[in-house]
């Protein structure tokens, strides 16, 4: 609720603070129990920062986090750590949040053993288990991760952050350094998972394409706020906000009868921490209006579940 994340920008020889980075700025969203929300944007677009402040592994400059019926944010550190059992993320790059000097048994205990959760014999039980659950051997369990495969290394990383039986995942493009074949391999095991635990998910990613088959709802980000967010079919359907249009024109589509209009976007991501007036994509958009330029647009449910921020509805 009302989520921002301002970043201080110092400089000059006193290391003074000259200015900010507004890398989310008033976001508000919920996310139903079992669905998954994906949100996408470009890169800066502060979607990575969103979902470190739902894990509180960043503390907000203003707002507030709810999660079952909690504001988590007035949590206190070892209240927090309780709750983090039930929340947990997996990283893009699942090689750097492996310790490449355990093998994969202990790096999927640790989470065990941070949460006091079972005893030696119960946890080696449970990885070996959980390597079965994502699709790998209990004899990966004394090699170390840079034997593995990127996909494979990333079933382990989703396997890590399920130690806990947690009920809330934050994947941040948990397969864009993947290669395609091996994207699809992850996402439906993701899909299986979620089927089978009743998890749910937030998805980060930088291109509509991605998220389009894994998401029930979608939400585009521009420069630290939710521009569009709506039912993942009509988003793809009847996208209205001129960037969401210009986005989904770089994701081919397979449906030959669907005609979309050519949007063209001009120009560079705007720094944010220097963001146009008014609507910050008026720099960039071909439908651009004089009050577009000074006034910004209200986030607002224009048809019901469907949200956007533009001049034009
Ligand atoms: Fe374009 Fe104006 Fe809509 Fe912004 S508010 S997206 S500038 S039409
Ligand atoms: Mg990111």
């Amino acid at each position: 609720s009302n989520l921002k994340k301002h970043f201080p920008i110092n400089g000059g020889v006193l290391g003074k603070r000259v200015g900010e980075v507004k890398a989310v700025d008033g976001l508000s969203f919920f996310v139903k129990k079992g669905e998954t929300l994906g949100i996408v944007g470009e890169s800066g677009c502060g979607k990575s920062t969103t979902g470190r402040l739902i894990l509180r592994l960043l503390e907000p400059t203003e707002g507030k986090v709810i999660f079952n019926n909690q504001d988590i944010t007035s949590l206190s550190n070892s209240e927090m750590r309780k709750l983090r059992r039930d929340m947990q993320i997996i990283f893009q790059d699942p090689y750097a949040s492996l310790n490449p000097r355990h093998n994969v048994e202990k790096i999927l205990e640790e989470p065990l053993i941070v949460h006091g959760i079972g005893d030696k014999k119960e946890r080696k039980r449970k990885v070996r288990e959980m390597l079965e659950i994502v699709g790998l051997s209990s004899y990966h369990a004394k090699r170390y991760p840079h034997q593995f495969s990127g996909g494979q290394r990333q079933r382990i990383g989703i396997a890590k952050a399920l130690m806990t039986n947690p009920s809330l995942i934050i994947a941040d493009e948990p397969v864009s350094a993947l290669d395609v074949s091996i994207q699809s391999q992850v996402l439906n095991l993701m899909e299986d998972l979620q089927k089978e635990y009743g998890l749910t998910y937030i998805f980060i990613a930088h291109d509509l394409g991605v998220v389009r088959h894994i998401s029930d709802r979608v939400g585009v980000m521009y420069l630290g706020r939710l521009i569009e967010l709506t039912d993942s079919e009509k988003l793809y359907r009847k996208p209205l906000h001129p960037y969401t249009k210009a986005l989904l024109d770089a994701v081919p589509i397979p449906d030959p009868d669907y005609k979309r209009e050519a949007i063209e976007v001009s120009g560079e991501i705007p720094s944010p921490s220097n963001p146009p007036s008014g609507c910050a994509f008026h720099t960039r958009c071909s439908s651009c209006m004089d009050i577009c330029k000074s006034i910004r647009p209200d986030f607002k449910e224009v048809e019901p579940g469907h949200y956007v921020a533009c001049h034009l509805y």
